[in-house]
């Protein structure tokens, strides 16, 4: 499984940190959310669909 965020769509609510700690990190700057592991590894797809799923503003593709 792959993720990707749209950083032209992300506003930084975090909401995806907060499901998915170990895949999604937030950018200490401006707060938008970074990938941090790509390709997911199985064990952490279920928290990855959690966090494309919590997505407010349907920012994160998975693949
Ligand atoms: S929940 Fe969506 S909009 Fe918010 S930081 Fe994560 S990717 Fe960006």
């Amino acid at each position: 499984m792959r993720v990707n965020v749209d950083l032209g769509a992300c506003q930084g609510h975090g909401i995806c940190h907060m499901s998915a700690p170990d895949v999604f990190d937030l950018a200490e700057d401006d707060g938008h959310s970074i990938v941090r592991t790509d390709p997911v590894p199985p064990e952490l797809e279920a928290d990855a669909r959690l966090g494309v799923d919590s997505c407010p503003e349907r920012a994160i593709s998975a693949s």
